[in-house]
């Protein structure tokens, strides 16, 4: 049995942000007005190596972690990230898996399957080319990520499929995306619009709730809740009713799910986050730099873990979600 925190929460899931820059600028993550040419990422210095990063998650992993997810930014824009999923996968038998939007992935799937990833998670938001090139602020074709998750699929890799609905922006596209998905094996999670970072603008009159999705989904394909697989899963679980597989719906605004939450985040500068819409992070890069050793750096991660107290989807408010509260693209989607 491994730590808890003062919520009776263990740690079981780190999601590890490799660095803070994106290919792409979606509306409601990485708004161009802010993240734009005069937008100060985080420098090469100040990012983890794959050996500190490889160091903190063994950390965790000694705590009770097993689930790792890559994230950023976009994690394929780090190089050679294959070098980091083989050092990961050594850690042990774990859940080691990815999310990207899907931009670079045709050309890493195979190296990345060969390092050990064991899954990727890829965002599209929407089937409608022109709606997805709004949303994601590139002009990036809806094609390419269709492409990229054949190419996971093809590389053994199992895909699940990401998609954040906007009110007015893309919720035309979910009973799309439920069809185009269908029946692929791919299982397709609907995520409610939220809160995170200070800069995407975000109004509760523009989350879609899940339980609107599950219903305009199920409108057309008959669903049935599935028991979840875990304490802890974020996604809540439908199957198709005639057997063509999944889909989940993350409803972090609607039906907040704190008091199961065993996620830990750190950033791509070494930050260590036990919320995702926190304000502050704990230091570990001094720490791994100042010439800790595994004992201190375990120790170290463990006490923030047994001081944790973070629920903020439970007590979300209008005037909380204004607070100054870190960035997704840098704390790690
Ligand atoms: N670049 C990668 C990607 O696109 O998947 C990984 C990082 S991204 C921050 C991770 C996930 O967070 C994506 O699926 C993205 O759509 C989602 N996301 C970003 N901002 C969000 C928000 N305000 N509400 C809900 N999900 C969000």
């Amino acid at each position: 049995m491994g730590i808890v925190d003062t919520l009776g929460r263990p740690v079981r899931d780190i999601r590890i942000s490799v660095t803070d820059r994106c290919n792409f600028r979606c509306v409601y993550c990485m708004p161009k007005e802010v993240f734009g040419r005069d937008y100060r990422f985080l420098p090469r210095r100040e990012l983890l190596s794959f050996e500190e990063i490889e160091r903190v998650a063994r950390a965790f992993v000694g705590h009770g972690v097993r689930k790792l997810r890559i994230t950023g930014g976009e994690p394929l824009v780090r190089r050679d990230l294959e070098l980091l999923v083989a050092r990961l996968a050594a850690l042990g038998d774990l859940d080691l898996t990815l999310t990207t939007n899907g931009a670079l992935l045709a050309a890493k799937a195979k190296a990345l399957a060969d390092a050990g990833l064991t899954r990727v998670t890829v965002s599209l938001d929407s089937l409608d080319d022109e709606v997805f090139r709004q949303m994601n602020d590139v002009d990036f074709p809806v094609a390419r990520v269709l492409g990229a998750i054949d190419a996971a699929s093809e590389a053994g890799l199992p895909v699940k499929v990401n998609v954040v609905v906007k009110r007015g922006v893309n919720e035309g596209s979910v009973l799309d995306m439920a069809r185009r998905f269908r029946g692929t094996g791919h299982a397709v999670r609907f995520i409610e619009f939220m809160d995170v970072g200070a800069t995407n603008g975000w109004r509760l009159d523009d989350v879609v709730p899940a339980a609107e999705i599950v219903r305009t989904i199920g409108a057309e394909f008959p669903l049935e809740p599935v028991e979840p697989a875990y304490r802890g899963e974020v996604a809540e679980r439908y199957r198709y009713l005639d057997g063509q597989g999944e889909i989940g719906v993350i409803a972090s605004v609607t039906q907040p799910f704190c008091g199961d939450c065993t996620r830990a985040r750190l950033s791509a500068d070494g930050k260590l986050y036990t919320c995702l819409f926190a304000v502050r992070g704990h230091d570990l890069r001094a720490l791994l730099r100042s010439g800790a050793d595994d004992d201190e750096l375990g120790a170290a991660v463990g006490a923030v873990w047994e001081r944790r107290s973070d629920r903020y989807s439970e007590l979300r408010t209008e005037e909380t979600a204004a607070l100054r509260k870190v960035e997704m693209s840098y704390i790690g989607g």
